[in-house]
């Protein structure tokens, strides 16, 4: 079994803002770095080789891992068959790729082991008025219509309280879609956890996450008064993880319902924006350890460095009036501020994020944020 050794180079699909923290990440290591993405200026590109290409192209990748120890990705919506024709062993393997990146293989993946998830069933424009009306009745309403393929932060993603709200939204699709109970959950929490090639495992741990139209707001680590769940989430993720045979990291995004239950939403077998806090609240980073894991090196402490760590994203509405004041933050001891080097800010795009380690971690980064807001 190969393990990375400094002067080794690694490649990426993928150069957006995962990417980039990973390269920073893996040049600590002492590695070197190779990204693929259709973009030149990726944020990646400040700190890794980039080869032009689109992510479905096989034959790039093949290329760009000749001289590469491994390759893994940082997003989903890539061709698991392009990722297949590298040079150089891909972690997590493909079939994992392939598992997370269909809501359909994903969800009966989930529901076949035993994994607690909301209920569902799938739909398609050629369902029958009978078949409609049996799937209604198993997962009743409010319910969320899904895509297979191709959603995040919301995206291909409908409420329907009402059967007609459902019949339009079936007109307006051409492949098949799930229909899923909509939780009304108190709260969404997510693990990260690390496997490596010898089977050991580690979790980062459970962390609070609060969302903004859809998208990830707020991050606390670890999440507050979870404790008596927490263990139940992580031999969740655990069980997950040595299920899907994982090598590398996956985040597990959980609903905590009324009834203190977990249900597993969605997985990601990669870093996470919920584990941008460990870069400097944990003993080891998320993006550190994805080398590690992938690596075959030990894996790290996961152990948050304080009772409380929390990271706000930055989004593109900041921008609305131009830069915003960075020095106000900069000005603030204690909030760690990330830019992701991207040049274009639209409403919704993630650009950067805030970080606060120690008691009241939460309210200071969302206290440094609103100054960026006031300009
Ligand atoms: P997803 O793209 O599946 O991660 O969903 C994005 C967000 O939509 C989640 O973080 C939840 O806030 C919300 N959501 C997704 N599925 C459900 C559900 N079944 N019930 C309630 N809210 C949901």
């Amino acid at each position: 079994m190969m393990s990375l050794q400094p002067g080794d180079r690694v490649g990426i699909v993928g150069g957006g803002q995962l990417g980039r923290m990973a390269a920073f990440a893996a040049h600590r290591l002492g590695l070197r770095v190779s990204v693929l993405d259709p973009d030149q200026d990726c944020p990646a590109s400040a700190c890794a080789d980039v080869t032009v290409a689109s992510y479905s192209d096989g034959g790039a990748i093949e290329k760009m891992t000749r001289d590469c120890k491994l390759i893994t990705f940082e997003f989903e919506n890539l061709s698991a068959d392009a990722i297949r024709q590298a040079s150089c062993p891909v972690f997590p393997d493909p079939s994992v790729l392939e598992t997370c990146q269909s809501r359909e293989l994903e969800k009966n993946f989930l529901r076949n082991y035993g994994f607690p998830v909301p209920k569902f069933a799938f739909l398609s424009l050629t369902s029958s008025p009978q078949q409609i009306e049996e799937v209604c009745s198993l997962i009743g309403f409010p319910a969320v219509v899904k895509t297979i393929r191709m959603g995040y932060d919301g995206k291909g993603q409908w409420k329907v309280s009402t059967r007609d709200e459902l019949q339009t939204v079936l007109q307006s699709i051409t492949d098949v879609v799930i229909l899923e109970q909509f939780v009304d959950f108190v709260r969404e929490c997510s693990v990260i956890v690390a496997r490596n090639l010898s089977g050991i495992i580690k979790c980062f741990p459970v962390v609070e996450n609060r969302h903004a139209n859809h998208i990830l707001d707020l991050t606390i680590a670890p999440a507050p008064h979870l404790e008596y769940i927490a263990q139940q989430a992580e031999a969740i993720a655990v069980g997950i993880a040595e299920q899907l045979q994982l090598v590398g990291l996956l985040a597990v995004e959980l609903f905590e319902t009324q009834s203190g239950e977990l249900l597993v939403n969605e997985l990601a077998p990669r870093p996470h924006n919920s584990g941008h806090w460990s870069i400097e609240g944990a003993q080891c980073s998320q993006f550190e350890q994805l080398w590690r894991a992938v690596g075959n090196l030990p894996l790290g402490d996961s152990t948050p460095i304080a009772e409380e760590v929390a990271m706000a994203n930055l989004l593109g509405e900041l921008w609305h009036r131009g830069e915003p004041e960075w020095r106000k933050v900069l000005e603030l001891p204690g909030i760690h501020l990330h830019l992701y080097g991207k040049r274009e800010a639209r409403p919704g795009r993630k650009m950067g994020h805030l970080t606060a380690v120690g008691k009241g971690a939460s309210k200071q980064v969302i206290a440094a944020r609103k100054l960026l807001c006031g300009k």
